[in-house]
């Protein structure tokens, strides 16, 4: 891919800030210029709202680009939106928006990135992709993909993280690896995190963001309302240009690496010690695994089935809470004990559902 980084004039974080939405004039321009007070060099506002659920506010839609307008011409913030089809990119483009982003529910669909690569055809302008909201990073690089392909060069991703089915912590969990694993695909991209989204409350924000900061990303979009309480959308997780600047400060900037000789043998011996403990890992699995294979062929014939659900629940209990007074959490406990239990039944299966070799 021919990209390049955005943003190169501002110094990391690259910060991008404002509403959820732009729901009034008001509110937009009250957002912006206290933001602007704090520094803060661009200005995010929803202004079409992709909702989950029919009936909720779907954003002023193009009133509100005007209103951006205002935010740049009287701050000298750069202005950012997001866009969903080649309307959009149309109507923000005339209106001078200076960033378009693609929301999650329309980078997991390739008919829809690829209406907006072709409107975007010939222009100068950054965009931003927010990875799908299934946790599928070719769907993430192929959204780059097709408005590099449109002529867009000055591109750059944003982490939001992921869609799952039932309660966690987070509102969408973020997948650091997956975002991790674009950044090694393609090293010169700017990639942001948006804690807002993978918070869904705005307790989580500053830790998410010093957590982003650490794993060395680029920036951070972060959704702030002048008064958030009263939000026509994400109220939940918008917090005041005030806040948002006290978490800005807070943060700690820790560089990539150091020259200090003593800080790399410390290093380097304590990783020789893990590599040693992950090889012992991988192959005390692979023994657990050969075993299990043994158990399959026991299984096989005595003419019982793989699946003892009840024994497996028992085993799964005992070692998630043996895991826990280990100082494992239970969230990756569990992920530890279902990789391993589905690694087994393969193996097992294997062994019991192979053709018998024909004499
Ligand atoms: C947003 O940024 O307001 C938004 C709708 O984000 P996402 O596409 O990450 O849900
Ligand atoms: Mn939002």
């Amino acid at each position: 891919m021919n990209h390049k980084s955005c943003f190169n004039d501002i110094k990391r974080p690259i910060v991008i800030a404002g509403p959820c939405s732009a729901e009034s004039e008001e509110q937009t321009l009250q957002t912006a210029h206290t933001l602007a007070k704090h520094g803060i060099k661009i200005f995010r506002a929803g202004i079409w709202k992709p909702r989950t659920r029919p009936d909720s506010f779907e954003g002023v839609g193009t009133p509100g680009l005007a209103w951006l307008g205002r935010v740049k011409n009287e701050t000298g913030m750069l202005i950012a939106t997001e866009v969903a089809n080649s309307k959009h990119v149309q109507q923000a483009v005339e209106a001078g928006v200076d960033i378009l982003w693609i929301g999650a529910r329309t980078t997991v669909n390739p008919f829809a990135v690829q209406e907006i690569s072709e409107a975007l055809k010939g222009l100068d302008i950054t965009v931003l992709v927010k990875n799908p909201v299934s946790p599928d990073i070719d769907l993430w690089v192929g959204a780059l993909e097709r408005l590099n392909r449109a002529g867009i060069s000055r591109l750059g991703a944003i982490h939001r993280g992921f869609s799952v089915h039932g309660d966690t912590v987070y509102r969408n969990p973020p997948h650091w690896q997956i975002a991790i694993d674009l950044k090694t695909r393609m090293p010169d991209l700017t990639v942001l995190t948006d804690p807002s989204h993978i918070a869904g409350n705005k307790n989580m924000v500053y830790s998410l963001s010093q957590e982003s900061m650490d794993l060395q990303f680029d920036g951070l979009m972060i959704e702030s309302h002048i008064s958030p309480e009263s939000a026509l959308t994400d109220s939940k997780q918008q917090i005041t240009p005030d806040d948002l600047s006290a978490i800005l400060k807070k943060l700690i900037l820790r560089a990539p690496d150091s020259a200090d000789r003593a800080y790399h043998c410390t290093l380097d011996e304590m990783r020789a010690q893990v590599d040693v403990l992950d090889k012992e890992i991988v192959g005390r699995l692979a023994r657990r695994m050969r075993i299990s294979e043994e158990m399959g062929l026991i299984k096989k014939k005595s003419n019982v089935a793989i699946l003892q659900p009840s024994r497996w629940e028992q085993i799964a209990q005992e070692l998630s809470s043996y895991g826990m007074t280990q100082g494992l959490s239970s969230e990756f406990m569990s992920k530890l004990l279902s990789a391993i239990h589905e690694e087994s039944i393969e193996h097992q299966n294997i062994v019991m559902n192979k053709p018998s070799e024909k004499k």
